[in-house]
């Protein structure tokens, strides 16, 4: 199958972006990397009018580092990433999850922003961002507000952008030099979706101690205070009971699902307090 007819705008700037992206006469459609809208344009499982390719505007490919943070214009690729061609405030975990993403092609062409936006449960961007408290920064013709990554998804390849709105970029805050970080993700295949994503971030000198559980299908599950659950022993031990039912309370019954999760979890958390 082949996409429907479409009208096709490269607009050099923000405003002109957000301003096709508000017509109210047409379905308009950003498109990035166009790695997963790509398919789903094929698919017909999508079909606009108009296409905005946002890969022409400058500021969506800014690179700002303050003491704090790093900001990431959202069309900074998964390669730009994984190949140390932006700042890392975090200590290499975002380089090491950028290079873990799909094959090489898919990371040369795919950017941050088209995957928080595209809200597959099983992207990486999701977990790993949502664990590290990144905040997505979000930009509609008369505002900009910013929306934490742990709750900008609101439902399986659904997010809390508004009609008009473009995610710009994301701030990512600084790791200090004491933080431990690990993420783990079972996939069948290298280079798949991942079945079960963990992530897991102790930065005690900023009192974080966040683990996320992602690939559930939906959203994925914060525990933002994870240090209630992790033992202070040398194997860092898990306390299964309370994670089995923050992973029931969110939906996920299914024992098996919750074992890979489970591992995937400890696998984590080990790699972060790995000497
Ligand atoms: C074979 C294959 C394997 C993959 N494996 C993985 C994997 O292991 N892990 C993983 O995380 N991902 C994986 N992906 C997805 C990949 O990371 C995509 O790059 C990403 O999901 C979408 O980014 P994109 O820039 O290509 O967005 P596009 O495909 O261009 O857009 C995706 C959606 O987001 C919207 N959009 C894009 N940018 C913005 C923006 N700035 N503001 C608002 N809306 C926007 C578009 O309108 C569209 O709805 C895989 C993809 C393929 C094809």
């Amino acid at each position: 199958m082949k996409p429907v007819n479409f009208d096709f705008a490269r607009p050099s700037d923000l405003p002109a972006a957000i301003a096709l992206a508000s017509r109210e006469d047409a379905i308009v459609k950003f498109i990035a990397g166009g790695q997963s809208l790509g398919p789903m344009l094929n698919l017909r499982l999508v079909q606009p009018n108009l296409l905005v390719d946002i890969t022409g505007i400058a500021e969506l490919k800014r690179v700002e580092e303050t003491p704090d943070a790093l900001e990431l214009g959202s069309c900074i690729t998964h390669a730009d990433i994984e190949d140390g061609r932006v700042p890392d405030v975090t200590g290499g975990a975002m380089r090491a999850v950028a290079a873990g993403i799909a094959y090489r092609a898919v990371r040369n062409r795919g950017t941050i922003g088209g995957s928080l936006a595209h809200a597959d449960p099983s992207a990486d961007w999701l977990s790993a961002l949502a664990a590290l408290g990144a905040q997505a920064i979000v930009r509609g013709a008369h505002k900009e507000r910013q929306i934490p990554v742990d709750t900008l998804m609101t439902g399986v390849f659904e997010c809390s952008l508004e009609s008009g709105e473009l995610l710009s970029g994301v701030e990512i805050p600084r790791l200090s030099k004491s933080a431990r970080w690990g993420y783990y993700k079972h996939c069948r295949k290298t280079g798949e979706l991942a079945h079960a994503i963990a992530a897991f971030l102790h930065d005690p000198d900023r009192s974080v101690c966040r683990a996320v559980i992602g690939a559930t299908g939906s959203k994925p599950i914060v525990l933002s205070d994870a240090s209630v659950l992790i033992g202070k022993g040398p194997d860092h031990a898990l306390d299964r009971a309370a994670i089995e039912r923050a992973m029931t309370g969110h939906g996920m019954t299914d024992p098996i699902e919750q074992q890979i999760h489970f591992v995937c979890l400890r696998r984590a958390v080990q790699q972060a307090y790995r000497p």
